[in-house]
C-alpha cells in the first residue's frame, strides 16, 4: 500500500491556481500578492494523537500549538482560528479544562477563535483546528528554498516527546532505570509543546527553507530536501538533546532525537554567511538554535557521527499514518478500535 505522503500526492495534489501555494508545504498561501494568508489544518484523533485520559487542559494547548507550529514554519503571524469538535458526550468539566488550555495559548499569541462546528461522535473525540496567518509572500519560509552550502539548523532540543510517548505506551525495552523520573522530566515536551512562532517571524528574510518537526527530524528534513532538489550531510551528534535523552544508550538517543515525532521545533536552512544573524534571531526569539549539518548538491541525506563516520541503523524514516512497508511507525499510539 502507498504511504501517507504518496496517498496525498496521488489523490489530492493538483496544480494550485496561479498566485497560490497549494498542497505540499506547512501552510498553503492564498493569493500571495504583497501579504499572503497562510492556512493550515490539523486533525487530532483520540487513540491516535492523544490518550483518552490526557489532561484536557494540555490537549487544549496542544491542539492549537500544532497549528501555530505550522504558521511558525512558514514565518507567518497568527490571525485567527476555527475549531471543529466531534464529542462522544457533553462533559462540561472536560470542555472547560480543554477551553482553558486552548485560550491560554490563543491569548498568548493574539490568535482569536472565530468559529467552528460541534457534533456528537459515536467514536472517540476528534478535534480539528484550521488556522489562518499572514506573511509577506516574498518572505514566507517555504520548504523549497534550501541551496547547496546552506547550513541546517534546529531549534530547541529533540527527543523528549518521543521518549515520553514510549514511556506512556509502556514500551518495556526503553533502557531507563527510573521510568517515573524520566517521564516526569520529558512529559511536558509531549503534552505542552511551545510553538516557535517568534522564531519563525525572526527568520523571515533569513532562512532559505523551514519546516516544523512533527514526524521526526530525518523525515521532515527529507521534505525540505525533496522540495529543494538537494541532499545534505547531517551530524547526528550535533543534534541537541536534553539530559534525559543524552543519558540513553547511543542508538536510543538517535532513535528519539532523529526519528521521534511530536517535537514541534523548527528545522530550517540558511546561508552559511548568515550564522551571526541566525544566532541573533534565535536570541531575540528566546530559543536556542543549533547548527546540525549542511545542504549539499545531489540527492540523499548522509548522517554521520562526530568522527565523520556514517551512522548505522538509523531510525525508520519517521511518522507515516499509512506506512507502505510492514512494521510499526515511530510515535503511533495504539489503535482504540
Ligand atoms: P504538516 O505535518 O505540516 O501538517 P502534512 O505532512 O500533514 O503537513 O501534509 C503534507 C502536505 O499535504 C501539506 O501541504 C498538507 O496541507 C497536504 N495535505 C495533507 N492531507 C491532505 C488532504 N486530505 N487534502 C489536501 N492536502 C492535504
Ligand atoms: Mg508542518
Amino acid at each position: 500500500m502507498a504511504g501517507e505522503f504518496e496517498l496525498i500526492r496521488r489523490h489530492f495534489t493538483r496544480t494550485a491556481p496561479a498566485g497560490m501555494l497549494g498542497v505540499g508545504d506547512d501552510c498553503a498561501l492564498l493569493a500571495p500578492s504583497a501579504e499572503a494568508t497562510a492556512v493550515s489544518t490539523d486533525l487530532l484523533v483520540e487513540g491516535r494523537h492523544f490518550f483518552p485520559d490526557v489532561d484536557p487542559r494540555a490537549l487544549g494547548h496542544k491542539s492549537l500549538a500544532v497549528n501555530l507550529s505550522d504558521l511558525a514554519a512558514m514565518g507567518a503571524k497568527p490571525t485567527a482560528f476555527v475549531l471543529g469538535l466531534a464529542l462522544p458526550r457533553a462533559d462540561d468539566a472536560w470542555l472547560s479544562a480543554y477551553a482553558g488550555g486552548l485560550f491560554a495559548l490563543a491569548d498568548a499569541h493574539g490568535c482569536p477563535l472565530v468559529g467552528g462546528d460541534t457534533t456528537r461522535s459515536d467514536a472517540g473525540t476528534t478535534l480539528s483546528i484550521t488556522i489562518f496567518g499572514s506573511v509577506p509572500a516574498r518572505a514566507a519560509l517555504r520548504r523549497s528554498g534550501a541551496r547547496p552550502g546552506d547550513d541546517i539548523w534546529v531549534s530547541g532540543m529533540l527527543g523528549d516527546a518521543d521518549l515520553a510517548l514510549r514511556l506512556l505506551l509502556g514500551e518495556p525495552e526503553v533502557p531507563v532505570a527510573d521510568r517515573a523520573a524520566v517521564l516526569a522530566a520529558t512529559r511536558r515536551a509531549l503534552e505542552w509543546p511551545e510553538p516557535r512562532v517568534a522564531l519563525g517571524l525572526a527568520l523571515r528574510g533569513l532562512a532559505s527553507a523551514a519546516i516544523d518537526i512533527s514526524d521526526g527530524l530525518l523525515q521532515d528534513l527529507g521534505h525540505i530536501l525533496a522540495a529543494s532538489g538537494c541532499g545534505a550531510r547531517l551530524c547526528a551528534d550535533d543534534v541537541p538533546v536534553s539530559p534525559a535523552v543524552a543519558a540513553l544508550p547511543v542508538p536510543w538517543r538517535r532513535r528519539c532525537a532523529l526519528g521521534g515525532g511530536d517535537a514541534y521545533e523548527l528545522c530550517f536552512t540558511a546561508p552559511a554567511d548568515a550564522r551571526a544573524r541566525v544566532a541573533d534571531a534565535a536570541a531575540r526569539a528566546g530559543v536556542a538554535a543549533t547548527r546540525i549539518g549542511a545542504v549539499q548538491a545531489g540527492a540523499g541525506l548522509r548522517v554521520v557521527d562526530a568522527g565523520g563516520n556514517p551512522v548505522p541503523d538509523l531510525p525508520r524514516a519517521g511518522f507515516d499514518h499509512f506506512p507502505s512497508t510492514a512494521g510499526p511507525a515511530a510515535g503511533l499510539l495504539p489503535e482504540t478500535t
